[in-house]
């Protein structure tokens, strides 16, 4: 009898054995799962002029906006020559490695330092984290990194859907999509409601919204703002 119990013990060791290896390469494959990337970034890109802020976010779907605001702070400003200027990068869903276009647009009405209304450059980036992404074009090589969330206090709702509501924010505008005419109106917390602001996200989601047709992506609902 005692041979036997030796059998089934080495058996179940050897059972073990199996699961532990299996629990190897089960965790091998979590850590490629793609990363969280949805919400408000930001990066900064030397030029001759200093360097750049570029503040922005990144939908559900991947599309990504970047604008380079002219104020940063009290007393901190970004170099006149890109204030306005908007960064589309390619579609970024959390897997990485990644590649696509990204444009350089000049704000409406300038043209960018190096001439034109845009430029277009292939690039390729690497998501490191939920808040690390990497990204290199013959520009450089650009760290983007997840900014302040902003708690839903700032968003844009499509116009005569239900499911979303704001009902205690402040209406700042609607902003109606020059290509299929939904409307999305952009609302603030009223603790921080900020006119100038809204200018500007509204000049982003318009760019967001023809970035979405371009690549024949549907609107969200609801489109979370950068600041
Ligand atoms: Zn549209």
């Amino acid at each position: 009898m005692p041979p036997r119990i030796v059998t089934v013990t080495s058996l179940v060791c050897l059972a073990l054995v199996c699961t532990a290896t299996n629990c190897g390469s089960s965790s091998q494959s979590s850590a490629s799962k793609p990363s969280d990337v949805v919400g408000n970034w930001q990066f900064t890109s030397s030029t001759n002029s200093g360097s750049v802020l570029y503040l922005g976010g990144i939908d559900s779907q991947g599309t990504s906006l970047f604008f380079a605001p002219g104020v940063l702070g009290v007393g901190v400003v970004n170099p006149t020559a890109f204030v306005g200027d908007t960064w589309a990068l390619p579609i970024i869903t959390g897997a990485s490695p990644f590649s696509g276009a990204s444009t350089l647009y000049a704000a409406t009405g300038t043209q960018l330092p190096s001439g034109g209304t845009s430029q277009t450059l292939s690039s390729q980036g690497t998501v490191i984290s939920d808040s690390s992404v990497t990204l290199t074009n013959s520009s450089g090589t650009f760290t983007l990194t997840s900014a302040t969330p902003l708690t839903g206090a700032v968003k844009a709702i499509k116009k005569g859907q239900t499911e979303e509501r704001a009902p205690d924010f402040t209406e700042m505008g609607t902003l109606r999509c020059d290509t299929c005419g939904e409307e999305f109106i952009v609302f603030h917390d009223p603790a921080l409601v900020d006119r100038a602001a809204a200018v500007r996200q509204a000049d982003w989601l318009e760019k967001v919204l023809a970035e979405e047709h371009e690549r024949d992506r549907k609107h969200s609902d609801r489109i979370q703002l950068p600041d």
